[in-house]
Formats: C-alpha cells, structure tokens, sequence
C-alpha cells in the first residue's frame, strides 16, 4: 500500500519512519502530481500559512481534489488544512473536515506540551507543539481522541485530524488507525 506523506516543511521524516515501520511503502509528496499515485496521504505538522504558500494556488487546488476523494490523515498544521474554517488569523481551509480550528491556541506559555489523553477510550501520550484547538465539530464527525475535555482527533469516513504529533511518540496506535482505514475503509 503506497502511502504519500506531504514533504514541503515540517517534520514529515518521523511519519514516514513510523509508516515504513507499519509496513507501509512511503512515497515522499514534494509535487503535486504524485498525488496521483498513491492511496493515502498524510499531511504532517509545520506551518500551515508556509503550506499554502509552498503549494501555491494549483497545488492547493490538486491537494483539494485529493483530500476531498481519498484517506487522509493531517496532523497539527495538517489538520488546519483540512477543516472547513480556520482562526487565528482566518486562513483558508480545504474543507476535508467540518470542524473549525483555531491556531495557536495554547498561548506562549503552553505552547509545546506532553500531555494523557484518551485515544478509543485508551490512555496514549500526545505531544503538542504550538497546536490548534479544535472549537466546533460538525454533527456528522466523529471525535476519536480527546485530551481533558477538548476533542484533539477528529475523523469523517476516511478523513482524520489530529492536532498533537502521533509521530514523536513511541506508540504506533494512531498511525496503524489511519492505515486501516486507508486498506479496509471502515467507516463507524
Ligand atoms: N502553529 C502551526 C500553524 O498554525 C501548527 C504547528 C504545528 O504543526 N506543530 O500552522
């Protein structure tokens, strides 16, 4: 199963170690025609903004077909870039997902943590860097994982964001979740 982990910024080496772990061949997206190729994508942490700028107005256009017809998993930056509507300041999203986000949300003080939250039900360790909150969930996305009362991974079909970094824990869960929904489409 070919696996596309979006390789303009950020830390997008960690996913695809994890990924490659699982058993997944990895495909390095760094233009958008590779795009075509595989059957998931994972859209890493970075800076959202720098995303949008690196892909430019035909990239986001590619990248917005994509998420909107295939599985996707975005983290931190990449979850902002899937939702419907983005805070902090107002930025444009390619509506993957209808949550709203708003970035930076954990001021200076809080900006990087590890923090226990429930992932299923079940304690898992999350790493949170200069992360969004997600402030408004649609009715039809279901909450996979929360930290305190604050939903911190989200999911729609095929579709998933989490605003912590699954890839700098030692703890394959959250990517193995993706790459099953990638091969068996489950849908809840
Ligand atoms: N603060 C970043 C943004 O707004 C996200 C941070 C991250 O991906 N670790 O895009």
């Amino acid at each position: 199963m070919k696996i596309g982990v979006l390789a303009l910024q950020g830390d997008f080496d960690a996913h695809r170690r994890r990924l490659e772990e699982l058993g997944a061949e990895v495909v390095l997206v760094k233009k958008p025609e590779q795009l075509d190729g595989i059957a998931g994508l994972v859209i890493p942490g970075g800076e959202s903004s720098t995303f949008l700028k690196l892909l430019g107005e035909d990239g986001v256009a590619k990248l917005k077909d994509f998420v909107h017809a295939k599985p996707t998993f975005g983290t931190c930056a990449g979850a902002i870039l899937l939702a419907t509507e983005v805070e902090n300041p107002k930025q444009a999203g390619l509506g993957a997902l209808d949550i709203t986000v708003r970035r930076n949300a954990y001021g200076r003080q809080a900006d990087s943590s590890i923090r226990e939250g429930q992932f299923l039900n079940d304690p898992i360790e999350m790493v949170f860097i200069r992360a969004p909150r997600i402030e408004r969930v649609g009715k039809d996305v279901e909450v996979v994982a929360t930290e305190g009362r604050d939903p911190v991974m989200v999911r729609k079909g095929k579709t998933l964001a989490a605003t912590f970094h699954p890839e700098l824990s030692d703890d394959p869960r959250i990517h193995r979740y993706f790459l099953d929904l990638v091969s068996n489409g489950k849908r809840g």
